[in-house]
């Protein structure tokens, strides 16, 4: 099988100064794309500024002969960096909104300005470099997106209410942009990537962290934003270590009550098992699916 190319093709990476991001830019300067290495340079916890953790990856990325451009704005200013990406390479072909912040506090002790800060630079950050690719995406018939969410949002997590609330948001985003992107040859999908770094390397032992690399979410990534990937979109998946796995809503065949004066909570009560029942699951991909349900159901009576 020969390897994956980008020739020509422009891809920005939000908060590639480190991480995951750097991985992903100079995998894809190594493979012949044209890389805007975005980064502010701030801390984990989101303080402070800095050029130099998106320069030392633009150096790296030439070093190695490929071709990379800089750029320091916050990815809530996301229309100033693909604003880079067009100036430098004349177009943008690929999107991964990976740059990301933590805040983490008990429910208890957060704050208004815990929860406000990890919305801004995850959701409105990702819309904001997201809506300002979409009109040369749509223009061009050729975009991809990935969104990154994480374990913590698909399934909750101690101390991070915020970053759960956030990183689930990138899932129904997701969802929305493949299907509004699918008629312009868009694709969109969202990972929740587990991988060593300045965010995980204080609370993951250094054995399990080394079977963690950065690198090793990279290729699942190469495969979805390639132009070879015309099907795979609006998908969910978990990545990191080696291991890659995609999730989907499942839903219980759940239970039809009658709608009269006898729909109470004790009638709900009744039937509680019916509802919870995942032994005949459903996978619904869309809103209708649950009025088609529901019409179906209301034929069949309860
Ligand atoms: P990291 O801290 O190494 O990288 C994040 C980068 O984003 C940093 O270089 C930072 O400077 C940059 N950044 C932060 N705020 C920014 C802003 N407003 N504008 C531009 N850049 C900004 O962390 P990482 O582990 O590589 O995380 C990458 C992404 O993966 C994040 O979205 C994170 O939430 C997510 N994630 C990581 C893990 C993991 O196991 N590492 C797990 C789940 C989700």
């Amino acid at each position: 099988m020969s390897e994956l190319r980008f020739d020509g093709q422009t891809v920005v990476v939000t908060g590639a100064g480190g991480g995951l991001g750097k991985a992903y830019a100079t995998f894809f300067g190594s493979r012949g794309a044209n890389v805007v290495v975005n980064d502010l340079g701030g801390s984990f916890k989101g303080e402070g500024n800095s050029t130099k953790a998106a320069d030392v990856v633009v150096d790296e990325i030439k070093a190695a002969g490929g071709k990379a451009v800089a750029n320091y704005d916050s990815v809530e200013n996301g229309e100033k960096i693909i604003e880079t990406a067009i100036k430098a390479f004349g177009r943008i072909d690929i999107l991964i909104n990976n740059a990301g912040i933590l805040r983490d506090v008990s429910f208890k002790n957060m704050k208004d300005a815990d929860w406000d800060l990890i919305f801004k630079v995850h959701v409105k950050g990702a819309y904001k470099c997201a809506r300002a690719a979409w009109p040369h995406f749509r223009k061009q018939k050729f975009g991809r997106i990935i969104n990154t969410a994480s374990a913590a949002g698909l399934f909750g997590n101690f101390g991070q209410a915020n970053y759960s609330a956030a990183k689930l948001a990138q899932v129904g985003f997701t969802e929305t942009l493949a299907k509004e992107g699918a008629k312009y040859n868009i694709i969109a999908n969202v990972i929740a990537p587990i991988a060593a770094s300045r965010m995980t390397e204080t609370i993951m032992p250094p054995d399990l962290l080394a079977l963690m690399k950065p690198e090793w979410v990279v290729p699942l990534v190469a495969v979805l934003v390639h132009k070879s990937n015309t099907s795979e979109s609006g998908s969910i998946f978990e990545v990191g270590g080696g291991h890659i796995a995609k999730l989907r809503w499942e839903r219980s065949s759940g239970q039809l009550l009658k709608c009269d004066q006898t729909y109470t909570p004790s009638a709900v009560l009744k039937k509680w098992d019916q509802v919870i029942d995942f032994s005949k699951p459903q996978y619904p991909s869309g809103p209708n699916d649950f009025l088609t349900l529901l019409e179906e159901s209301t034929k069949m009576g309860p």
